[in-house]
């Protein structure tokens, strides 16, 4: 009887060399291997005729060869060409560059072929999926079952998939691998793990394969928010700080030269309840770029000082740290909070000193960046954490800060609008603020997408812009990890040219590889504005905050991610002045960076941006996966099965609300405890 967790070379047919294959597809366990899902099925409904089809159709197709054929192109490359028949008609196949194709399929060979139809001079399909039938392959065609079709990898056929499958699912110990009990299921509507599985592989019709696979996203769903639920109950049980001191915070609101917008007082509002309550604060604060999250941090922050507590803001970069610290200073001057900057290049004297005097509880506030989470930071009575463009860290560093406390409340905040899918997924441990609205006063920033044999025009309005009114730009280049090299070379390039066109106006540079205090100097330098013309990789991305900086040029827009263009367009329209955001491509770009390009120019909404960027690009690259705690699901898809994510979060809810046992035996148990083994802090 197989368990969920059995080793797959258990399985019947699995010996060691299938078993290697196998964990190189990561399917380590009997549960891997059923989580291997279809990617399509065959029926005999879905079998087309080959007298019937027509240009632009996917069709399944089952016939025999009838003759293979190959030939070289002028460039010497392999076309194989087969003709292959049905009975009611012919059709060509046709491969590029895959001379070996001519081993495997020969004359007489029985085939399942699986591609879209084109025309020329009669009908091909170019490069289709294919599956050999075989001796006994006749059992597609013959029967009315429907039958799964997996995504492979070489190394078997899809036959030997199916059989090894089938011989999990018949000797699957069904009690072992149940996850809810029946009450549950009838509640949220949703059919058992193994029936989800069993449908899935099996499905008896085609809709029953769509249920089950639903099904199979919703229990993963499942696993995370339990444990995420989980976590949750655990940290408040701990009781955090009551905080309620209001003389620095109402001082600060009386010096403001501004008054808040209602978003930012309906958040400062849920921050407090939740201070004031001896439950520990969970939190999450989002606000567009500009939105005026620091202000509604730095009133929490005083209303922890004020009742004579510790409180720790941790940002991503040095420059941000320091910007915050900037801010925050000025914001605070007269108020004799003794507040300290701590980063990785603090110096050493400094850094003993500020360390002692956390920990002797000296030093109320504390600014810095990853500098903070090291060892032998210790405070004297930290009650807030807050974390500032939280995506940037990973779960554990959160975790590392917050543990430094005895039951600190948490605030972290991001500039990146997080769909309430994803949001839910990544963070459905923390309740949600949003900052929905903009200081009065911001203007629309204007987006525009221009082609290369524009950029002389660009050219002439940025002179004129500089001359007339003295603006600052951003030019910015994007930086990648695999082409690094050539893209420090590429925005250096872009900066020697520059130079030389804008005599008279001072352009600086500013790129990841610099020392650090190069990099500040010239980021000082701009915010004064002794530099007209800022040449950047996306080290600028986040960071400083220059009211005059009212032009961004962004080369090679198609290779940034359309949240990451958000972000970067957040740098400006600042201040009072008209803002432009231009965006520059070759002549020739691909359809959907036209789409995405054109996205920008509709909409300044953050939140429909996000949307969009995750349609497009999934959530593994818009917000990294792992060590952002976004696990890896094999089924699940948080755009696709929303509605299943959903439910899935009701569900935990009521399992951890209702204290219902989590059984040693289940499924769910063993589940979260490997959850919890992952995210465990090393
Ligand atoms: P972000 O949400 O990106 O962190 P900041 O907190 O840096 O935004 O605020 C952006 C700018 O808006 C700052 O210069 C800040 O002083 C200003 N600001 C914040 N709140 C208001 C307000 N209610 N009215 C006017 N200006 C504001
Ligand atoms: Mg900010």
């Amino acid at each position: 009887m197989l368990l969920s967790d059995t080793d797959i070379k258990y399985v019947k047919g699995v010996g060691p060399k299938v078993s290697r294959i196998l964990n190189r597809l990561n399917i380590n366990t009997v549960e891997d291997l059923l989580l291997h899902t279809p990617s399509r099925y065959v029926d005999r409904g879905n079998i087309k005729e080959i007298r019937e089809v027509k240009k632009g159709e996917t069709v399944t197709l089952v016939g025999t060869i009838l003759d293979v054929g190959s030939r070289l192109t002028r460039a010497r490359k392999t076309i194989i060409e087969i003709l292959f028949s049905d009975g009611t008609g012919n059709i060509k196949l046709v491969f590029f560059n895959q001379p070996y194709i001519k081993n495997t399929l020969k004359r007489g060979e029985h085939l399942l072929v699986y591609g879209v139809v084109d025309f020329y001079r009669g009908y091909q399909i170019i490069q289709p999926e294919y599956e050999i039938l075989g001796e006994d392959g006749r059992e597609i065609e013959n029967s009315d079952k429907i039958v799964p079709v997996y995504p492979l990898t070489e190394g078997f056929s899809q036959r030997y998939l199916r059989k090894i499958i089938h011989n999990a699912l018949i000797n699957i110990d069904v009690d072992r691998w149940k996850v809810l009990e029946n009450d549950l299921l009838s509640q949220f509507d949703v059919i058992s793990f193994i029936d989800a599985i069993r449908k899935t592989h099996n499905p008896p019709v085609m809709e029953d394969a769509i249920v089950g696979k639903k099904a199979l996203a919703f229990y993963e769903f499942l696993y995370l928010q339990v444990y995420l639920r989980k976590q949750r109950y655990i940290r408040e049980k701990k009781s955090g700080a009551v905080i309620e001191g209001k003389i620095l915070v109402n001082k600060l609101l009386k010096n403001l030269p501004f008054v808040l917008t209602n978003a930012q007082e309906k958040v400062t509002d849920e921050i407090f309840q939740d201070l004031k309550s001896s439950e520990r604060m969970s939190r999450l604060l989002q606000g567009d770029v500009g939105s005026g999250k620091t202000i509604v941090a730095l009133l929490a922050s005083l209303a922890a000082i004020d009742s004579d507590y510790q409180v720790a803001i941790m940002a991503p970069t040095e420059i941000l740290a320091k910007q915050h610290y900037g801010k925050i200073v000025n914001y605070i001057s007269g108020f004799q909070v003794n507040i300290r900057l701590l980063t990785s290049s603090t110096k050493k004297s400094e850094k003993i000193k500020i360390k002692d005097d956390l920990k002797n509880g000296k030093i109320k506030f504390i600014i810095g960046t990853h500098a903070l989470i090291e060892d032998d930071v210790v405070f004297e009575s930290l009650a807030l954490a807050i974390v500032d463009e939280q995506h940037r860290f990973g779960v554990e560093q959160r975790k590392k800060l917050l543990m430094k406390g005895n039951g600190a409340h948490l605030l972290v905040m991001t500039a990146t609008p997080i769909p309430r899918s994803l949001a839910m997924t990544l963070y459905g441990d923390l309740d949600v603020s949003i900052i929905d609205e903009m200081p009065p006063g911001r203007q629309k920033i204007v987006t525009r997408w221009i082609r290369n044999n524009k950029r002389g025009e660009l050219y002439s309005f940025i002179q004129n812009r500089i001359d007339e009114n003295n603006d600052q730009v951003y030019v910015v280049y994007p930086l990648v990890e695999e082409s690094e090299k050539l893209d420090l070379k590429a925005a250096t390039v872009m900066y020697e040219s520059l130079k030389k066109h804008f005599k008279g106006i001072n352009v600086g540079l500013i790129h990841g590889k610099m020392k650090s205090a190069d990099k500040d100097a010239a980021m000082i330098k701009f915010a004064k504005g002794e530099i007209n013309i800022l040449v950047g990789t996306t080290v600028i991305e986040v960071g400083i905050d220059v009211a005059n900086a009212t032009i961004m040029v962004i080369e090679h827009p198609e290779r940034f991610g359309l949240s990451q263009l958000h972000q970067l367009r957040g740098r400006i329209g600042r201040g009072e002045k008209k803002s432009y955001c231009i965006m520059i491509t070759d002549k020739y770009i691909g359809d959907l960076s036209a789409e995405r390009l054109k996205i920008m120019e509709n909409t300044s909404d953050g939140f429909i941006i996000a949307e969009e960027d995750l349609k497009i690009r999934g959530p593994g690259n818009v917000y990294g996966t792992r060590q952002h705690g976004l696990p890896n699901f094999r089924v699940a898809d948080i755009v696709r099965d929303e509605k299943m994510l959903i439910k899935a979060r009701k569900c935990a809810k009521l399992i951890i609300d209702s204290n219902i046992e989590l059984n040693y035996n289940t499924m769910l148990y063993k589940k979260i405890d490997n959850m919890e083994k992952y995210y465990r802090i090393g």
